[in-house]
Parts: C-alpha cells; sequence; structure tokens
C-alpha cells in the first residue's frame, strides 16, 4: 500500500499542525502524545514518508535507521526514562490497531506501567 501522506503526523513534520515537540533532528522528531496513555507518553516519528515499521526498515537508509533509533534514545534521555524504565512499542497494521499511517514509536515510561498487553482495542478479530 503506497504512503497517505495526508495523515496527520506528516503534518507535524510540514508544520501545518502544532506540536509539543521534544526533541528533533534532520531525519526525526519526537513530541507529546495528544492523548497520554499514562504519566510521560510521546511519539518519535522519521521525516521520511514510511507508513509502518516494515516500510521503514525496508526502504529507508541506513543514516535514517541511526539517526531515528538514536533521536529515540536522545529523547528519552531529555524525558529522564532511563532511571525509573520506560516501554517503547510500535503498532504494525490492523491486528496492532495502528490509527495512525505514518511510523512511529511509543515512548511510555513515568510511572509503572503494568502487563505489556489487555489495552482496550476498536478493532474486530
Ligand atoms: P497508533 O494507534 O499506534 O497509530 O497511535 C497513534 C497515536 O497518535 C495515538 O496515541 C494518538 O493519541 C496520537 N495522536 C493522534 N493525533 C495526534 C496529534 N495531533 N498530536 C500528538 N499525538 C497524536
Amino acid at each position: 500500500m503506497a504512503y497517505d501522506p495526508s495523515n496527520i503526523f506528516n503534518k507535524i513534520i510540514r508544520k501545518e499542525i502544532p506540536a509539543k515537540i521534544i526533541y528533533e533532528n534532520e531525519h526525526m522528531m519526537s513530541f507529546y502524545d495528544i492523548t497520554p496513555a499514562c504519566k510521560d507518553h510521546a511519539l518519535s516519528i522519521p521525516k521520511g514518508p514510511y507508513e509502518n515499521f516494515v516500510d521503514f526498515t525496508s526502504r529507508a537508509s541506513s543514516e535514517e535507521i541511526v539517526e531515528f533509533y538514536k533521536g529515540i534514545n536522545r529523547t528519552v534521555e531529555l524525558l529522564g526514562l532511563p532511571k525509573g524504565g520506560f516501554r517503547l512499542i510500535t503498532n504494525n497494521g490492523r491486528f496492532a490497531n495502528q490509527e495512525v499511517p505514518h511510523f512511529h514509536f511509543h515512548i511510555l515510561g513515568g510511572e509503572p506501567l503494568g502487563g505489556l498487553l489487555g489495552l482496550p482495542t476498536k478493532i474486530k478479530a
């Protein structure tokens, strides 16, 4: 499936809509999730046109991939998360309930997070 450039994260990249940006470099940016699922909930996205994890890791350059993951590390440092611990999640496709079709990692932390699954889902099996 082709990347849909009308998605909301692409609008954030193009600065067409605002976001509370935590960290940004040439290849990626991190900003706060508008509906936080825990005390500290951020999103990290590449600036290139990639729909999901599979698309990103298949098509992105080595530089984009390295800078993306280093940017996530910089973001968790800026948020002060490594000491207490944090979780990284990426939802890839329908069964994972991916809502925004631009690749992103959720960064979750700031408080105990509980078990891995158990969140409500809108999709039908
Ligand atoms: P996913 O279900 O993995 O695609 O997650 C999409 C996430 O994007 C959700 O946690 C939303 O709360 C978040 N989100 C949607 N629109 C915005 C926005 N304008 N700014 C920040 N986060 C957003």
